[in-house]
């Protein structure tokens, strides 16, 4: 199998069957929400931080197969993570969608975040790829200031 057809088979599979989709009524929860005008994208996102540890993500929203199955594909990768390895992920994500080389040790961290390397090729839906990861940036964010 090409590499470019596997990438596009876990977008594909992202998109079908989203994980960790539908926002949450509990305490203890960053919530974000984020639109993409050029494309039409709107994304939740709700990040859960307990004691430097991203222990729950959920994502919501309507929007491109790119962006959608983004948004699974980030809250997979990110729970479990510390805050400072997450930031560090999303950053190596930004890089490589920017069509940046990334180092081999970057590509084992993005793991099935690699899938979108290849939008780096199309300016227009960089936008689509990363909106889910600056959500959860800036919630992040808004959860080490409390
Ligand atoms: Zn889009």
């Amino acid at each position: 199998m090409q590499l470019e057809d596997l990438y596009r088979q876990v977008i594909m599979d992202h998109y079908k069957n989203p994980r960790h989709k539908g926002l949450v009524d509990k305490e203890g929860y960053q919530k974000v929400h984020l639109h993409n005008p050029s494309c039409g994208d709107d994304l939740s996102v709700q990040v859960k931080i307990e004691n430097g540890t991203i222990t729950d993500i959920r994502q919501d929203g309507t929007g491109c197969s790119i962006c959608c199955s983004s948004a699974s594909v980030m809250s997979s990768l990110l729970i479990g993570k510390t805050v400072s390895k997450a930031n560090q992920i999303i950053e190596d994500f930004y890089q490589m969608i920017q069509g940046i080389e990334i180092t081999l040790e970057q590509e084992e961290d993005l793991d099935e975040a690699l899938a979108y390397k290849g939008v780096s090729q199309f300016p227009a839906r960089i936008k689509c790829a990363t909106l889910a990861w600056k959500a959860c940036e800036q919630a992040l964010k808004e959860g080490h200031n409390e």
